[in-house]
């Protein structure tokens, strides 16, 4: 090589390595907010329209890719339930996203005339996961919302007339303060990083990774052998007895699905989730190896794997009113109820789930309080992390009822901000009046 030649190249290389480590540090940028709606899932997608709907300057932090949060990374695209006893019971944004979709995509709705008896999930609405993110994602676009994907919050102070939130995201440094802030992060981790109590199980319900497997016959499949071979698999231990709930009849005639639970799964903070999604797709590789063995699963293969594993219960806030197992059960009517739930008590154990059916005639209901942390100001929760015991949470924790709250939350925000009061200072005529203008079904009162 010439020597000029030579030295030219060097210049080359040490132009494009020195490069990256030349890159500065993010400059820290603030922004004013009406609302903050932290977690873009199945609760906060609608409490951020809603508020920007009502006027509100709404900003949406996702840390993820998407919104939709469980019923679109996690896979539960199947959400339910809206109706009850053969009326609807839920309405609003979150129906009004569920039905575009399901028009979008050519699929059809069940029929909600017909009782499901205790086959309750005849009435979920099955959805496409991604077409759902999208639409949700143009409903915040049309209605104003400043949408932030890929950020998490990193501290949260209070902040006169409100609260000071910085974001931490990749190459952006920017605190939102915002006059009131919505966690709908599923774990409450707006309302730990507040230093508001926060309360969880030491057994918690156990998540699942959604999948589906195809490319298998089960006419031509003898399933007695199947399921002597499931059990000593399980007793070797080659497969553990969560990878594969109940009999691997029913498995398979699912393709899986969410036909597995993964004990102890937690997203609350980046390590818990990293290894819950780990063990989850372990737990898929384990099952894999075991059917490909088996001549009649040759041609085996997935259809789909969700790329997050579901997290059914993590923490729970401490909130103004705390709604019972036997408040859910007996329907009671709350005084500042703001919507409905309809679901069974839910509780997922390690071995599987045994729900425990509503009597005839009941339709839970949702306090405003149940939203509203004990001693806190300008700020709430929508989603699973609601004030509730374990085994109403089981029930409560369902995206219908999800999306129901969210809906509550974005207005009662957003009438806050508007006022300048605290979310338990806003008239419950008005936060009402505003979700039936806005298509919400509101519980009556008396
Ligand atoms: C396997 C499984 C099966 C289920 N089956 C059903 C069913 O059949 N029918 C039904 O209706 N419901 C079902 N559920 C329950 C229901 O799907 C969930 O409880 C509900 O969707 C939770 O909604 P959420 O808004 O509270 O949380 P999520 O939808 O999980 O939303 C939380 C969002 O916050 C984001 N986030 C979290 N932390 C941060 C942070 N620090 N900063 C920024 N963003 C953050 C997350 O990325 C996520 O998008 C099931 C749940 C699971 C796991």
């Amino acid at each position: 090589m010439k020597r000029r030649t030579f030295i030219s190249s060097i210049g080359a290389v040490s132009a494009t390595t020195v490069l990256p480590g030349a890159e500065s540090p993010p400059v820290l940028r603030t922004i004013d907010a009406d609302v903050l709606v932290i977690g873009g899932g199945t609760a906060g997608t609608i409490a951020a329209v809603q508020a920007g709907r009502l006027g509100a300057r709404t900003v949406l932090v996702e840390s993820g890719s998407q919104l939709g949060g469980t019923t679109t990374t996690a896979g539960v695209d199947f959400p339910g339930l809206f109706h009850a006893w053969g009326k609807q019971v839920i309405a609003g944004i979150g129906w009004e996203l569920v039905t575009e979709a399901v028009k979008l995509n050519s699929d059809d709705l069940p029929d909600f005339s017909k009782p499901t008896g205790p086959q309750h999930w005849r009435h979920q609405v099955r959805i496409c996961g991604a077409l759902y993110a999208a639409l949700a994602e143009e409903a915040c676009g049309k209605a104003g919302v400043q949408l932030r994907y890929y950020e998490f919050p990193q501290t949260v102070t209070a902040a006169p007339g409100g609260w000071r939130v910085r974001l931490a995201g990749k190459g952006t440094s920017v605190d939102v303060v915002a006059k009131q802030v919505i966690d709908c992060t599923g774990n409450a981790s707006v309302i730990g990083l507040a230093g508001l109590p926060r309360q969880r199980e030491k057994t918690r319900q156990p998540g699942t990774l959604i999948y589906r497997l195809g490319g298998y016959d089960l006419a031509t499949t003898d399933m007695n052998a199947l399921q002597a071979k499931l059990t000593s698999a399980r007793k070797s231990g080659a497969l553990k007895p969560t990878d594969i709930n109940g009999t691997i009849a029913g498995f398979l005639a699912k393709g899986g699905e969410s036909g597995n639970h993964i004990p102890g799964a937690d997203s609350s903070t980046s390590e818990t989730h990293t290894e819950t999604n780990i063990r989850g797709r372990q737990a898929l590789l384990r099952v894999l190896r075991f059917l490909k063995a088996e001549p009649a699963f040759a041609l085996m293969n997935i259809e789909r794997l969700q790329t997050e594993a579901g997290i059914r219960e993590t923490f729970r806030i401490e909130g103004e009113t705390t709604v019972m197992h036997g408040d859910y059960t007996s329907g009671r009517v709350f005084s500042d109820a703001v919507a409905h739930s309809f679901y069974p008590i839910d509780l997922h154990y390690e071995g599987g789930v045994k729900p425990k059916h509503l009597d005839e005639g009941i339709v839970p209901t949702i306090p405003l309080g149940a939203l509203i942390p004990k001693n806190s100001k300008n700020l709430m929760v929508a989603g699973r992390c609601l004030s509730s015991d374990q085994l109403a949470n089981s029930a409560l924790r369902v995206q219908a009822s999800c999306m129901a709250m969210g809906q509550a939350a974005g207005v009662t925000a957003a009438l806050a901000a508007r006022t300048g009061t605290t979310p338990l200072q806003v008239s419950l005529g008005d936060i009402r009046r505003e979700l039936r203008r806005h298509g919400a079904i509101v519980p009556k009162t008396g």
